[in-house]
């Protein structure tokens, strides 16, 4: 629409309407509507796009004045119910938020093109699913009255803590709230971290509401992602158990969100449209008018905060169900007990394992590092591998026969040489510190007779692995597992009686806004997997700091008193979420030509009372997947309009195409 000098059309005779295609434009498009064609607000359509179909929303009638030769028509309807208003503004919001394209946003609602084509052959509709038995438990009486608080929020707008130690019973508890939801006729939304941890808490709630849930996350087949998606937007579908993207669909009838594990940074995305899909929870709910659950054993400081101040409510259940008991917390202090070389599990942790083996209970290895070993040197020169497109170590890996090094960062594999790139020297190549398989390889060597396992985010893709391994666990047919972080989410091993975590000043490192509270979280959760049944559980947490605030308080079951002191921390240093914070991020192929951007960008930073802005500096970072990066941090006050200030900050700048800007409103990660 540039210097074309045909005659421009006045737009009467045909109706243009405004839309809202499904992809990262920087406006909605202007089409024409076919005579016999009726598409009101919120509309779903199928409209031409370049040389290919997209699908879109219609907005309203267009005042655009186009040439009449470039005018579009909408190829079709989609036979969808029309988005409502509180969705187009839901849709329009989280865009303007999190400063990404609203189409991008309208893509995940859509649920991916697979969701939306039609089938080649409509197959015979399945039928009605068979309604199993309800097993609803005896609920405590505690357990019954955070129950009852839960459902009085039914109806209206609030955010609410469910607050309760690993194995308390949130997840019967907020099924309550989810059955009387359901019975006044409402769908309700679970979200959770993590997609293998749907199919575990899938099957526990399939016999508590005696039908089989609706699940959405990306490991779908197209089929199962069009019918869930039909299910969702005609309201046919009362309960639906998603990953972090379930936030966006259109549910005809929403009255809950429970967002599980409120906690957990894995609802934080950080590609594609960077959010945060705790926070856009709440807001949908605030949208919509609907109650949103925050279920934690570790909230976040962030809801800890909005609690104590009363903007959300706290409902809390102390107590494990039944008998079970908090775990022990054994802080082992490896400057007084010394490891042997190349051995990383201390006698103590070791003599808990044999005895726990020997009583049929289970143990539970736990390191935050996949593969073999974290970096590889050489001994004759001292050379390090690392990734030439990263700044990171490559990591070597032994599983499946492969012997390679990896990057954990992008694609890089090579095969593990035999010499040095760098000296040449032959078989001189030393792994350094333990991963996942090679704490493994000494477990084996320590336990030969017991049942091993492996569970690394590696294997995270492969769900029906996860799953298995998590079955074996639960039906105690394993009785060492070996895990990195996805251990720490949720499962529930009633066996479990010993955890080891192998190096709990892992997180500690690097001193990220978040590392105390993060490494706290974590290593809770994982405590929280053992003795979650009658047994007694023991956790031997491996440390050089055991006096550090973090240890201490785990030891001392005192959640509480380290969250005080970490909110202390943050409101003295106007930290969030007593500030706001927002990263920008400039990366290019190029070194210098990203330096020289930056400083482009860094004479442009408007002046605004109130605002900080840090840099740039190269990324912690600096090389990713072949891309160099240079950063600013913003801080702002909690008041202030952050977007507002990078919208100008932006708009006076002109970057080269080669250059990628990259916006994070309220960063969880600073790598
Ligand atoms: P959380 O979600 O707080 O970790 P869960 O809801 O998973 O806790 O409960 C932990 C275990 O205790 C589960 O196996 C659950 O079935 C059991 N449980 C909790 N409450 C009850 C109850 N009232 N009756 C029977 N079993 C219960
Ligand atoms: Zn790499």
């Amino acid at each position: 629409m540039n210097s074309d000098s045909s005659p421009v059309m006045p737009n009467n005779g045909t109706n243009l309407i405004e839309v809202l295609t499904a992809q990262a434009a920087p406006k909605p498009f202007t089409y024409a509507l076919p005579a016999n064609m009726d598409a009101p607000r919120g509309q779903l359509v199928e409209v031409p796009l370049g040389s290919k179909k997209s699908f879109g929303v219609v907005l309203g009638p267009s005042s655009e004045t186009i040439p009449a030769h470039k005018i579009k028509t909408i190829h079709a309807l989609v036979d969808a119910p029309t988005l409502s208003p509180v969705m187009l503004d839901f849709i329009l919001w989280v865009a303007d938020y999190c400063m990404a394209p609203a189409g991008n946003i309208l893509a995940m609602l859509l649920g991916g093109q697979s969701a939306q084509k039609n089938p080649k052959k409509e197959r015979s509709a399945k039928k009605e699913a068979e309604h199993a038995p309800v097993q609803k438990p005896v609920l405590s009486a505690e357990q019954l009255s955070a129950a009852n608080s839960l459902i009085a929020t039914l109806g209206n707008f609030s955010v609410t803590l469910l607050d309760g130690v690993t194995g308390s019973g949130k997840t019967e508890v907020f099924c309550e709230a989810i059955c009387a939801a359901m019975a006044q006729g409402k769908q309700c939304l679970l979200l959770l971290p993590e997609i293998s941890l749907t199919t575990q808490i899938f099957s526990r709630l399939e016999s508590r509401f005696g039908f089989a849930p609706i699940l959405w996350h990306s490991g779908l087949t197209p089929a199962q992602r069009r019918n869930a998606w039909k299910a969702i937007a005609h309201g046919k579908a009362p309960m639906v158990i998603g990953a972090r993207s379930a936030l966006f669909l259109p549910f005809k009838n929403l009255g809950l969100i429970v967002v599980d594990e409120e906690h957990d940074g894995s609802y934080k995305q950080e590609e594609g449209v960077i959010y945060h899909a705790r926070d856009m929870a709440v807001m949908r709910g605030k949208l919509e008018n609907l109650p949103v659950i925050l279920s934690s054993a570790t909230p976040s400081l962030e809801t800890m905060v909005n609690m104590q101040s009363k903007r959300y409510g706290h409902v809390t259940l102390p107590q494990r169900h039944g008998i079970a008991k908090p775990p022990h917390i054994h802080l082992i202090d490896l400057r007084q007990e010394k490891l042997t070389a190349k051995n990383w599990i201390s006698p103590t942790l070791q003599q808990a394992m044999r005895e726990a083996i020997a009583r049929g209970e289970q143990a539970l290895l736990f390191i935050n590092r996949r593969g073999y070993a974290p970096l590889t040197l050489c001994r004759a020169c001292g050379y390090r591998f690392q990734c030439p497109s990263c700044s990171s170590w490559l990591v070597e890996h032994r599983q499946d026969g492969k012997h390679r090094l990896n990057c954990h960062h992008c694609d890089y594999a090579c095969a593990y040489p035999r010499a040095c790139p760098s000296c040449k020297a032959e078989d001189k190549l030393a792994a350094c510190g333990p991963g996942i398989e090679r704490l493994a390889e000494e477990a084996k060597k320590l336990f030969p007779d017991a049942r091993h396992a492996i569970l690394a985010s590696d294997t995270q893709n492969n769900l029906s692995e996860v799953q298995r391994i998590v079955d074996a666990m639960g039906k105690g047919e394993i009785d060492i597992l070996i895990g990195t972080q996805i251990v720490a989410k949720g499962y529930h091993f009633p066996k479990l009686t010993v955890v080891g975590v192998i190096d709990a000043d892992l997180g500690l490192q690097g001193g990220d806004l978040r590392a105390a509270e993060r490494t706290f979280q974590l290593l809770y959760q994982v405590a929280g997997r053992s003795g979650r049944a009658d047994d007694n559980g023991h956790v031997y947490l491996q440390t050089t700091q055991p006096q550090h605030a973090v240890m201490q308080n785990l030891k001392n079951h005192n959640r509480d008193g380290l969250m005080n002191v970490l909110v202390a921390e943050r409101e003295k240093f106007s930290m969030p979420p007593f500030a706001r914070l927002a990263t920008l991020t400039l990366s290019g192929t190029n070194h210098a030509t990203v330096t020289q951007a930056a400083h482009m960008l860094a004479q442009l930073i408007p002046e605004q009372a109130g605002f900080r802005v840090l840099g740039p500096a190269p990324a912690p970072m600096a090389l990713l997947r072949g891309r160099h990066r240079q950063r600013f941090l913003i801080q702002s006050p909690k008041s202030a309009k952050m977007q507002a200030f990078m919208r100008t900050w932006l708009s006076k700048a002109n970057l080269s195409k080669n250059i990628r800007l990259h916006i994070d409103i309220d960063p969880q990660s600073f790598g």
